[in-house]
């Protein structure tokens, strides 16, 4: 399987039995929302995915996602009420238990900032207000045009509202040194608006930390990050096109071409882009998808994404293991569609930083087209060659061999990318026989097949990728 799967972990999937069912299944990372759940419940669910991945010889990431300026309703009277269509609901944005004199949001400069006429909407959507009037210290009065039940903490969105927010609460700092304390491979931020959220990020990780930092995913959730991608494009080091909450800051209708072009743009870059949420919402509660989901997974896969992510599928829904299982079944038969391969990646101007290994890559990538190759063999220092060679997306495997874990898993979210831990001072050529011996071993290649080695030669060449040898088994 190419396209990597990231299974949101959650009360449905804490039991260990259920967690290795999902990992055997097929998923590659294991996501932490952080919107939920104290740190003890986290770091039991650290232990047990760190146990099963070692004990199923798998380089599972954890990527720690944070939670960032979500906005929401607070507690509500016994849990539960209902707004009725048509009715003048209060507003209030001092801390108060929500009934039917009025609602709390936790935003207090929501009154100076809010204007007549703008809308609020609630749980994804679901809810429907419109501001009616504002007072500076009562907060603000709304007509509910779409009614319903309305529950405790759930999430608001005002897509019309320039509002004033830090990309970080103290909440999330909390949450940042809790997964840098825990080596978390990936680290996801949540409403992104501009580069500088990065790297803002970026400096709080710096002050905390000396040793290895997580790289960095750009939460595309906000019409500013839309607008603003290419910049933050450049700074992070992945991006997840979060369609929860883009669904509702943006009209529906532009999902599909938003999604199209985020991919498109994402992939020459190397950098992961995982498509996320509703994927197989129906499996939350039945035990197969809808012929819709089917095709969304599909057509991402399609798409060229890296990554596909499952969030209350397995965090909260009845079937977890089985909506892994689901998941890469739809994969596995898309990915025998030839035209996802071989995506164009743009040529490397003479005198670019990486100019001889770029131009190694896209030879490599070539070859292993014109051969017919089995498998690309690389041996990675950093990751770069693996993980633009992955972004040729060729239909040959990929394998890397590293004596670096950690490099190992925070791979395994790339489309295609296979890692093997190999431990040895200062690899050679002699080594070429011993990867293409495991490789054998594990029936990913047989006598006759062409395999591609990339490395850099000498050893002493760490990270600058210099050669190809083409080699028949
Ligand atoms: C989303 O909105 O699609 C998303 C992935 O974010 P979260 O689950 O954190 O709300």
């Amino acid at each position: 399987m190419r396209t990597k799967i990231v299974a949101t972990i959650g009360p449905a999937s804490e039991n260990e039995s259920v967690l290795r069912h999902m990992m055997i299944a097929g998923a590659d990372v294991f996501r932490f929302n952080f919107s939920h759940g104290e740190h003890d419940w986290h770091s039991m669910m650290i232990d047990k995915i760190r146990k099963i991945a070692e004990e199923e010889g798998k380089n599972i990431a954890l990527m720690g996602d944070l939670q960032g300026p979500k906005i929401r309703i607070g507690e509500v009277k016994n849990g539960e009420m209902f707004l009725n269509e048509g009715e003048e609901i209060n507003i209030s944005c001092q801390e108060k238990i929500s009934d039917e004199n009025g609602i709390y949001i936790n935003h207090t400069n929501l009154p100076s900032e809010a204007k007549i006429g703008e809308v609020i909407l609630i749980n994804d959507g679901k809810l429907k207000l419109r501001i009616t009037s504002i007072h500076p210290i009562d907060g603000l009065k709304a007509m509910v045009e779409i009614g319903g039940f309305l529950s405790s903490r759930k999430g608001v969105n005002l897509p019309d509202t320039c509002l004033n927010v830090k990309s970080m609460t103290d909440k999330d700092h909390r949450d940042l040194a809790f997964i840098l304390q825990h080596q978390f491979e990936w680290l996801a931020l949540s409403f992104v608006r501009t580069s500088q959220d990065i790297s803002e990020l970026r400096k709080a990780i710096a002050k905390t930390t000396k040793k290895q930092s997580p790289a960095i995913i750009a939460k595309i959730e906000k019409p500013e990050a839309v607008k603003n991608f290419d910049s933050i494009l450049r700074v992070c080091d992945g991006i997840m096109i979060a369609r929860g909450d883009l669904g509702v800051e943006v009209p529906f209708e532009l999902l599909p071409v938003i999604q199209k072009s985020i991919i498109h743009k994402t992939i020459p870059t190397a950098k992961p882009v995982i498509v996320a949420t509703q994927m197989l919402e129906g499996m939350m509660t039945n035990t197969t998808p809808s012929r819709a989901e089917i095709n969304d997974v599909a057509n991402s896969v399609m798409d060229g994404a890296d990554a596909l992510m499952l969030s209350g599928e397995t965090s909260s829904g009845k079937y977890p293991g089985e909506a892994v299982a689901a998941m890469e079944r739809i994969i596995l038969k898309t990915e025998e569609y030839k035209s996802i391969y071989h995506k164009s990646v743009t040529a490397h101007p003479s005198g670019s930083k990486r100019f001889i290994s770029d131009n190694i890559i896209s030879a490599a990538v070539d070859l292993s087209k014109s051969t017919a190759a089995k498998a690309i063999v690389i041996h990675t220092f950093s990751g770069y060659t693996a993980r633009m060679i992955a972004a040729h997306r060729p239909e040959s495997r990929i394998f890397i061999f590293s004596d670096n874990q950690k490099l190992l898993n925070r791979l395994n979210l790339q489309w295609g990318i296979e890692g093997c831990y190999f431990k040895h001072p200062g690899i050679t050529e002699e080594n070429f026989s011993d990867f293409e011996n495991i490789l054998t071993k594990h029936h990913v290649v047989s006598d006759g097949d062409l395999v591609v080695h990339v490395s850099s030669v000498p050893p002493t060449q760490k990270g600058k990728s210099n050669m190809i040898l083409l080699h028949k088994i």
